[in-house]
C-alpha cells in the first residue's frame, strides 16, 4: 500500500508532458516520470520516495517505437523488456534483459525506466555503452542528443523535466558479435552477483559490468588492461579486478571476494565465448 495521495496525468505528447512537469512543479508538487511504474512503486510502498503527481508517459506514441529506419535502430524509452527481449532488434539487448526479474514485470519494465531509475543493477543500458547509441533527450529548454556513454556517468545525466525519449543505435553496432552473461546466487532470474556484456570489434573486445559494484559502467581502463594480447588472459583478469574503478560489492548476495572470483570466471568465458579460446 501506497500511504499517501498523489495525482496521476496521462498526456498524450512530449510538449504535454513537459508543460505538465512545469505546472506541477511551479505548484510544489514534486511531480515524477512515470513509465512502467515498477521502481516508482516499490520505493513508494516501503517509504523511500514521495511524489504529488506522476506523469504516465504511456500514452505518448514517440516514445513506444521500434525499428529500424535506414541504417539506424530507434528504441522508444517506453518499449517494455518483453517487447525488446521477443522481438529481438538488437539481439545483445534482448538477450540481456530477457532475465530481468518475471515476465510479467518484464511486461510493464520499460528500457527507459530501467536506465533512468535508481536501482543499482540497471542492465539494459550495459548494450547501449557498448555502442555507438546516442540518446535523445527532451525538456523545458528543449532537445537535445549526445552519445549514451557520455551521458551515462553511473546514472542517466538528466536535468530537470527533462525526458529520455530514444535511443539511436547503428545498425553495424547492432550485428556485432556478442555475448552476455549473468551469474547469479542460485535461481536464473534473481539479481546478478555479476552482469557483463561484451561485442567484438575486430581484435578488441568492449565490455561493461552490472552488479559488481553500486552502479554499472563501461570503462575503456578496464578495458585496455583486459585487451593487452602481451599478457596472458588470467594476468590480465586479475590486474584489471586490481584496478576496479570502483569498490566490489559486499551484500547479502555475496561477498567481494566471492564476487571477484565470479567477475574472474565470467571474463574467462567471455572471452572464450568471442576469441574461441584464443587470447
Ligand atoms: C521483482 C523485480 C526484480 C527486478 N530485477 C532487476 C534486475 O535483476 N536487474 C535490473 O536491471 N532491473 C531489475 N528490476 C527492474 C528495476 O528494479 C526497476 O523496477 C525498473 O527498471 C524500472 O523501470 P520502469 O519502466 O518500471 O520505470 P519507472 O518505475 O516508471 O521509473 C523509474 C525511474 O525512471 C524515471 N523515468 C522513467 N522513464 C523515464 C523517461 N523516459 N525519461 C525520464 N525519466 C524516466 C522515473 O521518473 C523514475 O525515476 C527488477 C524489478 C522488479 C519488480
Amino acid at each position: 500500500m501506497i500511504s499517501f495521495d498523489f495525482e496521476y496525468w496521462r498526456p498524450e505528447s512530449i510538449a504535454d508532458a513537459i508543460q505538465l512537469y512545469q505546472k506541477l512543479a511551479g505548484a510544489g508538487k514534486q511531480p515524477m516520470y512515470y513509465a512502467g511504474g515498477t521502481e516508482i512503486i516499490s520505493l513508494a510502498r516501503i517509504g523511500q520516495l514521495r511524489t504529488g503527481a506522476v506523469i504516465d508517459l504511456k500514452g505518448i506514441p514517440e516514445l513506444n517505437v521500434c525499428q529500424f529506419y535506414g541504417e539506424v535502430l530507434v528504441i522508444g524509452a517506453n518499449v517494455t523488456l518483453t517487447r525488446l527481449a521477443e522481438a529481438r532488434p538488437f539481439p545483445l539487448l534482448g538477450d540481456t534483459v530477457r532475465h530481468i526479474a518475471d515476465h510479467s514485470n518484464r511486461n510493464k519494465i520499460t528500457v527507459g525506466g530501467n536506465i533512468c531509475g535508481r536501482f543499482v543493477y540497471r542492465e539494459a543500458v550495459l548494450p547501449l555503452l557498448l555502442t555507438d547509441t546516442h540518446a535523445v533527450l527532451t525538456g523545458p529548454s528543449g532537445t537535445r542528443q549526445a552519445p549514451l556513454f557520455q551521458l551515462f556517468n553511473g546514472t542517466l545525466n538528466l536535468l530537470p523535466g527533462e525526458i529520455l525519449v530514444r535511443l539511436l543505435t547503428p545498425r553495424r553496432d547492432v550485428e556485432l558479435p556478442y555475448v552476455t552473461i549473468k551469474k547469479t546466487k542460485l535461481e536464473e532470474i534473481d539479481y546478478p552477483l555479476v552482469r557483463l556484456a561484451a561485442v567484438q570489434t575486430g581484435p578488441w573486445i568492449r565490455v561493461a559490468f552490472s552488479g559488481v559494484s553500486e552502479e554499472p559502467f563501461r570503462s575503456r581502463e578496464i578495458e585496455a588492461v583486459l585487451n593487452n594480447a602481451s599478457l596472458p588472459l588470467d594476468v590480465r583478469i586479475e590486474q584489471a579486478i586490481r584496478r576496479w574503478p570502483a569498490p566490489i560489492l559486499d551484500d547479502i548476495l555475496g561477498s567481494a571476494e566471492y564476487r571477484a572470483f565470479v567477475l574472474h570466471n565470467a571474463l574467462q568465458d567471455a572471452w572464450a565465448a568471442l576469441k574461441g579460446g584464443s587470447a
